[in-house]
């Protein structure tokens, strides 16, 4: 029999530590396996994905700047993919349609709460960014018990739409870029803006940072830098990047194909060592 195929779909893709993640999980298993990343141009992705699955794919993970197209192309979702409207996670059902899944908001909690150890229970969050990954997290943050949860993005609009998404203006509110130096201060900072992947400058006013404050980069490795360095200087008492919430999110797509649970700790403290 051959080994079940699973892959990454992005563009670019040769980034991704996907492969690495998914084959190091297998093995320890003891799961026979084959992970590829593939490189699909937007205009490619859903022929490129049913090729895929109509050759025996079995499930895939998918990235940048695909999510959306991922989960218009499937069949059913979860409904964690459903009230963000993207996916990062296809399976292919047993009838050979596509079920969505999205794994990012869990991921990230898991690796703040239990890798971290911090409470995010009553607890005032600043999410800066409103693109795809900030989406994703968003209900997750409230789900996770925050008291209340600011989202600010450059563009307003963005932000306004992902508030007004959420509906519960009550714990959830948009407020604009201008204003960040007077909104005071927040217990937890989420960085969801992709400034650090493309080099470009995040200017965030230090007044931001509570005195106990949990500062969280999505990214990881050299574009966390920055923010990282931002948080440190402004006293934050937390900094972290988000590489424990790329395993956290590759350990459920993980479970959910192969129904077993890796431990993602050997692999974190393995990749960690190659982003310090
Ligand atoms: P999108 O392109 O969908 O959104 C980018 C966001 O960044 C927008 O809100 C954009 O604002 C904002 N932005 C970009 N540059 C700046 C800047 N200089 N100043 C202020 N805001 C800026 O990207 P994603 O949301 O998909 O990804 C964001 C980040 O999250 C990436 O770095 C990605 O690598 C990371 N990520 C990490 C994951 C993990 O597992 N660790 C999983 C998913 C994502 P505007 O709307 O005004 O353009």
């Amino acid at each position: 029999m051959t080994a079940a195929q699973f892959a990454v779909f992005g563009h670019p893709i040769g980034h991704s530590l996907s492969p690495q993640i998914h084959q190091a999980f297998a093995q320890q298993c003891e799961i026979e396996l084959t992970y590829r990343a593939i490189d699909a141009a937007p205009a490619d992705f859903v022929s490129i994905v049913q090729r895929f699955f109509g050759e025996g794919g079995a499930g895939a993970n998918v990235t940048l700047p695909h999510k959306a197209a991922a989960f218009a192309l499937a069949d059913e979702a979860s409904a964690a993919a459903t009230r963000v409207g993207t996916a990062n996670v296809l399976t292919r059902r047993p009838d050979g349609g596509l079920a969505a899944h999205n794994t990012d908001g869990a991921g990230m909690v898991r690796d703040i709460t239990e890798r971290h150890g911090a409470d995010l229970r009553g607890h005032g969050a600043l999410l800066v960014g409103a693109g795809g990954a900030a989406r994703g997290v968003a209900w997750n943050l409230l789900d996770a018990g925050v008291a209340s949860l600011t989202i600010v993005n450059r563009s307003p609009a963005r932000a306004d739409a992902l508030a007004a998404a959420i509906g519960e203006p009550a714990r959830a509110h948009s407020r604009h870029w201008e204003d960040l130096g007077s909104l005071g201060s927040y217990d937890l900072i989420v960085n969801a803006t992709s400034a650090g992947v493309l080099g470009s400058d995040l200017r965030l006013p230090g007044s931001l940072v509570g005195t106990h404050a949990l500062c969280y980069d999505l990214s990881y490795g050299a574009a966390a830098g920055a923010f990282l360095a931002w948080a440190a200087a402004t006293g934050a008492q937390h900094a972290y990047d988000g590489l424990g919430m790329l395993l956290e999110t590759a350990a459920d797509a993980f479970e959910l194909w192969h129904g077993q649970r890796p431990d993602t700790e050997p692999v974190y403290a393995r990749l960690r060592r190659q982003f310090r």
